[in-house]
């Protein structure tokens, strides 16, 4: 048997016809910039984030942009955030001309550590820009609370969180801003790049809006450099479809999420989501992560060591796991801070040393709605067979 990481073309059973009935209804219309497929889904995912404005845009990676111009952060502003994250993180803060300043995380949930954000506030710290990584919600609450006091802003990187809450309420509803992907991995994944910004802030929305279409409030009136990020009319009417059943769908991821954490809990060179990140949040299961925590499994796997290019005991885990037929992926192998394209921030190996240690140990299983359960007992006796004494 082959599992895949994630399989997106498991949802065209249930949604297929659906989405291509919308499809040609907007390849019909002759309109594919904007209209109704566009202000339809921007209205329902305002509704779905309990926020009173959303943009969309290009991708998540322009929706963090959009969002810092929007807050006037830029040149010789500092912004708080996570080295544990996809690159576009930090990527989007030192487009707008800041600089990223990374905190270190908490090893249990791979959150930003919210202990350490003061100490790394300075005079020309603008912003905290959290990441509610892998679907798991920040306490915003805690964030909140600190930003005020600094008198801070807050960008909420909700790229892998859409459908999570924090004590009941939606992620990007808490910050001043809640920058939303629907690439095709996330949550709510488009057929190609999307994004939105979610904000209460009738202004701010009015001038994301403005950036997102060349600065330009009146047709050929331009009072700002912006940039060319709209989400296209064709992804706008697949979102529709799938936006009705998101809260479904991370049903269901939460439901693999706890099968796995109820089967494996027996073995010991593994580190599974505490019951805590179960229990007590609103996660959204975007990816199920494990620590592989020692090596004592070694002696069981059968590849020769030059079947294994890295040497980490969770690189040899991992080629196992694929030479049995369960295909996973790493997120992330490397912190953003060690990134050779960060080498001016001049962080040095040690730097963050949780986020480094993470960084060797984190595996990602194979989670998505459709994984059906044949499947997760595979990945569950293959697991346990590796780390069988
Ligand atoms: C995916 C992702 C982004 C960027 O989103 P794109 O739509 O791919 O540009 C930003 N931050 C995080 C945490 C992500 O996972």
């Amino acid at each position: 048997m082959q599992i895949p990481p994630f399989s997106l073309e498991a949802q065209i059973s249930e949604i297929g016809a659906e989405i291509e009935e919308a499809l040609i209804k907007v390849f019909r219309s002759g309109k594919y910039i904007g209209g109704e497929e566009v202000t339809c889904f921007e209205k329902a995912f305002a509704v779905a984030t309990e926020t009173s404005y959303s943009v969309s845009c290009n991708s998540g990676t322009d929706a963090l942009i959009l969002a810092l111009r929007s807050l006037n952060i830029g040149q010789g502003d500092e912004v708080i955030t996570s080295s544990f994250s996809f690159f576009a993180t930090a990527e989007a803060i030192t487009t707008v001309g800041a600089r990223p300043v990374f905190v270190d995380i908490d090893p249990e949930n791979y959150l930003m550590d919210l202990d350490l954000i003061e100490k790394a506030i300075t005079s020309r710290t603008k912003a905290i820009l959290p990441v509610h990584l892998f679907g798991h919600p920040l306490d915003m609450e805690k964030i909140m609370a600190i930003a005020e006091e600094k008198n801070l802003k807050v960008i909420e990187d909700c790229a892998q969180a859409a459908g999570a809450h924090w004590r009941g309420k939606p992620v990007g509803s808490y910050g001043d801003v809640g920058c939303f992907s629907f690439f095709p991995t996330k949550n709510l994944g488009a057929a190609g790049d999307g994004g939105a910004i979610t904000t209460n802030d009738f202004n701010l929305a009015k001038t994301i809006r403005e950036l997102a279409i060349h600065g330009m409030p009146k047709r050929y009136f331009h009072t700002k450099i912006g940039y060319n990020s709209r989400l296209d009319s064709l992804q706008a009417a697949i979102l529709n479809v799938k936006l009705t059943r998101l809260n479904k769908w991370i049903e269901q991821r939460k439901a693999i999420a706890i099968n796995y954490i109820s089967k494996l809990s027996t073995i010991e060179s593994i580190e599974l989501p505490s019951n805590n990140l179960i229990n007590n949040s609103g996660h959204s299961w975007n990816q199920f992560v494990i620590k592989v925590i020692d090596n004592s499994f070694v002696k069981n796997i059968r590849l020769s060591s030059e079947d294994i290019l890295d040497n980490s005991n969770r690189d040899k885990f991992k080629a196992e796991l694929q030479r049995l037929g369960v295909n996973t992926i790493i997120y992330y192998p490397i912190p953003i801070h060690l990134q050779p394209a960060y080498k001016a921030l001049g962080y040095k190996e040690g730097s963050l040393p949780i986020t480094e240690k993470v960084c060797s140990q984190v595996i990602s299983l194979p989670i998505f709605p459709e994984l059906k359960s044949i499947q997760q007992s595979y990945v569950i006796d293959k697991i346990k067979e590796i780390f069988k004494k």
